[in-house]
């Protein structure tokens, strides 16, 4: 796995915008012109399932290493984190992975959270084989909402997907425990992948229409360097939502927020939406206001880096939260990336980190 990670000491070289102790500024941009409006965290980089477009068998087998447990983010670091950049503008925090209910006692972090920061918006993708059990408790512990990965209704397609021979049937039972618990709209994230997949479109469409639930598909991305990703097997959002159309009557909606992943589409007959998320054949680079932290506490600007910022080193070197904040900022400022829209046949094969480590 690529982890190139810039150290301390390059962190110190960077320029602070301001002095320690200073309020941030209302909203804080990049040189793009692009605020910092959410956090995702990956709060570890084990997952149950092998998802063939992700975490594949032949890579994350029986001999893999992840990361030892020393080296994840404590649950007071990843809140010491989430306050930092709250207080320089995140309004939203995704706990992700890997698996994040995989994370023991990732409801006290949710409740840690929420106690910390009542009022962001706190939300958590999960491949939904523990939510059944889960989803009360996350909900009282102060979760606002999940988003779910159903890649398949057929059975034998999810099975064979997720590659861990895990049912349908019991992933739809998770939905509907955190539906009952409150954690709604629930979002499912469908990855569609050419001959693989792409023929269950409209069926997973027509399973959730109606239902309040929101399926999003998901172009197929070059993330990380090990699911053999090749642009013949993505199948373009604009095809996803012409299927869509020759069954039902929709029409494009407004975005909930700038920097909002999905596209929206809704059923004119009133029945709800989907979203498509199109950053391969529709970039969507230019409002990306999303910074993510790794398992261990690395900083990236984009979900297809190659190198990280080491902000666990600053805390466990003894850093006062102001300096770790103009860091922050200073990166944060600096930042110019914009994969998907520069992407070629060579930056997609180019070795980047895995979107388990990252998170998603
Ligand atoms: N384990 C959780 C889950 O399954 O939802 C959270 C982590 S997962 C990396 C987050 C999301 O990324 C999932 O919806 C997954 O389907 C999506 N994803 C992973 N690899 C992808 C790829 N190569 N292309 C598009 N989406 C991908």
């Amino acid at each position: 796995m690529a982890k190139t990670v810039i150290a301390l000491r390059d962190l110190r070289s960077l320029p602070i915008p301001r002095l320690a102790g200073e309020a941030p500024q209302a909203r804080m941009a990049d040189r793009r012109a692009r605020a910092l409006h959410d956090l995702r965290i990956s709060v570890t980089d084990r997952c149950n399932f092998r998802c063939t477009y992700c975490m594949p068998k032949d890579v994350f087998g029986p001999d893999y290493e992840f990361l030892p447990h020393g080296e994840i983010l404590t649950f007071e670091e990843t809140v010491r984190m989430a306050r930092i950049f709250h207080g320089l503008g995140t309004e939203k925090i995704r706990l992700t992975g890997g698996e994040p209910l995989m994370r023991k006692g990732i409801e006290r972090l949710v409740a840690m959270l929420r106690e910390a920061l009542p009022a962001v918006d706190l939300t958590l993708t999960t491949n939904g084989s523990a939510l059944k059990a889960k989803a009360a408790a996350l909900k009282a512990a102060g979760l606002d909402r999940v988003t779910v990965s159903l890649d398949s209704l057929d059975d034998a397609t999810f099975r064979a997907m997720n590659d861990v021979d895990f049912p349908v049937a019991q992933f739809l039972e998770g939905i509907e425990a955190a539906a009952a618990a409150g954690l709604a709209p629930v979002k499912v994230n469908m990855v569609v992948k050419r001959g693989v997949n792409d023929q269950q479109v409209v069926d997973m469409a027509r399973r959730f229409k109606g239902t309040g639930h929101i399926v999003r598909f998901i172009e197929f991305m070059d993330v990380g360097s090990t699911n053999q990703w090749r642009m013949d097997d993505v199948i373009p959002s604009a095809q996803v939502a012409y299927r869509i159309s020759e069954e039902f009557a929709i029409e494009p909606a407004e975005a909930n927020y700038t920097g909002e992943v999905a596209e929206r589409w809704k059923y004119r007959d009133g029945s709800g939406e989907f979203g498509v998320i199109s950053s391969v054949t529709h970039a969507f680079c230019g409002t990306c206001t999303r910074a993510r932290l790794s398992t261990d506490g690395q900083l990236f600007t984009c979900l297809f880096a190659q190198r990280g910022y080491d902000l666990k080193a600053m805390m466990r070197a003894g850093r006062a939260d102001e300096e770790i904040r103009a860091a922050v900022a200073a990166i944060w400022e600096a930042r110019d990336d914009h994969y998907s829209e520069i992407r070629t046949a060579e930056t997609a094969r180019a070795r980047k980190v895995e979107m388990s480590y990252i998170g998603g």
